[in-house]
């Protein structure tokens, strides 16, 4: 998510703040600031927007002298992209400024308390709790009050801290969020990644987890979470800016399917609360939910794939109706919609034009509106009733994959909450509140065990289309493998629900078409070995997903992709792992432009 930056040394740091929160523009952002250290006093300047505004702000630097500062790049998770919610923010008594990426799962109860003990809060963010936490534990001793209020903390951070009564030195904290520290001469950096440093220095230290750092224009010492100085080896680093910038991957998606299992423990951890699932944002749809006779889920594109994946959980543990409808046909659909239906609005941007467009056309009848979205203070957020953020972090390649699994994993833990709230959920709540929390580690095993993907793009590639087949919840993630497909391959991929062949479309199926059969929903499985037996007695060449000890399936298809054991109520998101990476494989063997596909926008803002 987004950037920090912090510099140390001689020259003026607000130039070198700036051009740093340049480099790192390219990680998505919506406001900016800066904390600039000259002698004991401490100015913050912070603005909307772009960086370019803050340079306006500050003619360039010029206006915050000082030579110690930290910088943020805000990609808004609490709160709404304004100038008071921008880092850094700072301590009541002006003492400590902070910048933060990340999320602080329990940043609400501790919100309470500090308010309880005195400390003024000036914005809404999650972060502000960690500035006042330092002002409560200081003692005169920075990193002891660091180490105290590492320990309150749950959740990811990385951390860039300033404290007037010390003057040339910069704070960095590391847990789940990245953080290097750059090594100059007579001046030492941090930033989220290296394209922030390689105009300074290419000697680098990597933070790991747990790690605080005190960074001085002579010295760098680093720590662990209990205080003892730890001696971590410089690297040097031989990526270039373009490469840097993609974490070291070729493209910005397949670096964001690599972050699926982070962005799924990040839109889950901080909902679990005692063994239960918990939306704080939720609260006053809880007394409304027995009113509630059926759930409509909108949406375009993957986020509509991702309410037919949601569907059946929510179908399943709340035993209400739930209709899917793509938000270009539901606006003009005069719906059969009032006050005793949810609608469920999905969108990654929160701007797309046809899901708003259908969400006021169902408000106007009297719905209530619950988005799932994932930037905040989007125009769909700001209609809602009720909205609950993803917390996928900004997505760069055009074609989706952690937004559309972070989408799914909140219609999950929505489908548990109403269940639990409506007393329907039945003695096996516990177990599946931890099928949820195994998502993460599943995603990962669903990408290490697959090595077989490039090698099996080269061997379809060249194929002139791909049909896609698969029963109920394996039929809406072949949905969405399909279309990854032909999004960024430009193959014709086209997914049937398995069932349907027999009534017309079996009769595409000849020699040597490849059919990529969804097997991992027990339930169905039988019938949908059935269909595989059936195209390949048609000639079809079969590739299956399935699980490793499926025998069955195993001995029925030509080739093989692999999911670890996983409940098929919440396996969707695990499933489409495989099916990204073969679409990525195969548009690069092809050639195509992954991460900007030809005609396609991110946000569709257009009817
Ligand atoms: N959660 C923090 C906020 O919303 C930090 C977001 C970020 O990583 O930029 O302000």
């Amino acid at each position: 998510m987004c950037g920090i930056v912090g510099f140390t040394g001689k020259q003026s740091a607000a130039p070198i703040l700036l051009d740093g929160l340049k480099k790192l523009e390219y990680r998505g952002y919506d406001s900016a600031g800066i904390a600039v250290m000259d002698g004991n006093t401490i100015s913050v300047s912070k603005v909307r927007g772009r960086i370019a505004n803050l340079c306006e702000k500050t003619g360039d630097g010029a206006s915050v002298p000082g030579s110690t500062g930290i910088g943020h790049t805000r990609w808004a998770t609490h709160g709404a992209p304004t100038e008071e919610n921008a880092h850094p923010h700072l301590s009541n008594d002006g003492r400590f400024a902070v910048v933060h990426n990340g999320i602080i799962e329990n940043y609400m109860a501790l919100r309470e308390e500090l308010i309880r003990d005195g400390y003024r809060f000036q914005s809404e963010t999650d972060t502000e709790v960690i500035v006042h936490l330092i002002e409560m534990y200081y003692r005169g001793n920075v990193r002891d009050a660091l180490i105290k209020t590492a320990n309150r903390l749950r959740g990811s951070y990385a951390l860039g801290v300033i404290c007037s009564e010390e003057p040339g030195r910069i704070y960095a904290v590391r847990e789940a969020s990245p953080l290097i520290l750059g090594i100059g001469m007579e001046e030492n950096f941090f930033a989220s990644d290296v394209t922030a440093l390689v105009n300074h220095t290419r000697n680098v230290v990597y933070l790991e987890d747990g790690e605080f750092a005190e960074l001085s224009g002579d010295e760098i010492r680093i720590f662990d979470c209990t205080g003892r100085e730890i001696n971590k080896k410089a690297s040097r680093i031989s990526w270039d800016v373009q490469a840097a910038e993609k974490g070291g991957y070729d493209h910005f998606m397949l670096k964001e399917i690599m972050e699926q299992p982070a962005a799924v423990k990040a839109a889950i951890a901080p909902r679990i609360k005692n063994g239960k699932i918990d939306f704080d944002e939720l609260g006053g749809l809880v007394s409304e939910l027995p009113e509630i006779r059926k759930i409509v889920i909108t949406a375009c594109g993957s986020a509509y794939y991702a309410g037919c994946a949601g569907k059946y959980a929510l179908e399943r543990l709340c035993r209400i109706p739930v209709e899917t409808q793509l938000a270009s046909e539901l606006r003009y659909s005069d719906p059969l919609i009032d006050g005793s239906t949810l609608l469920i609005v999905i969108s990654q941007s929160g701007e797309t034009a046809d899901t708003i467009a259908a969400m006021k056309e169902c408000k106007s009848r009297g719905a209530r509106t619950l988005a799932v979205v994932n930037v905040v203070g989007s125009s769909i957020a700001s209609l809602a009733d009720y909205t609950v953020y993803t917390w996928a972090g900004p997505e760069i390649a055009v074609a989706t994959t952690k937004g559309y699994t972070t989408q799914i994993s909140v219609l999950y833990m929505l489908a548990l909450f109403f269940a639990e709230r409506l007393g329907r959920l039945g003695e096996d709540a516990g177990g599946l509140i931890g099928q949820l929390q195994a998502l993460p580690r599943r995603i990962q095993q669903a990408i290490d065990m697959n090595p077989s993907i490039p090698a099996l793009a080269m061997k379809y590639h060249e194929s002139r289309a791909l049909f896609f087949i698969g029963r109920n919840t394996d039929y809406a993630v072949a949905l969405e493998g399909a279309l990854k497909m032909k999004e960024i391959s430009y193959l014709h991929a086209e997914a049937y629900a398995a069932g349907e062949l027999k009534h017309g479309t079996i009769a595409l199926i000849e020699e040597h078409q490849p059919v990529i059969a969804l097997c991992c929903n027990p339930s169905v499985m039988e019938k949908t070995l059935s269909n595989i037996v059936e195209v390949k007695s048609r000639g079809a060449e079969v590739l299956a997903l399935t699980f490793r000890n499926n025998h069955k399936i195993l001995s029925a298809a030509d080739d093989l992709l692999f999911i670890p054991d996983a409940d098929a109520l919440f396996s969707a998101v695990i499933e489409i792992v495989p099916l990204q990476l073969l679409a990525y494989y195969v548009a690069k063997a092809n050639g195509c432009d992954i991460d900007k596909p030809k005609n396609l926008a991110k946000s569709v803002t257009v009817e």
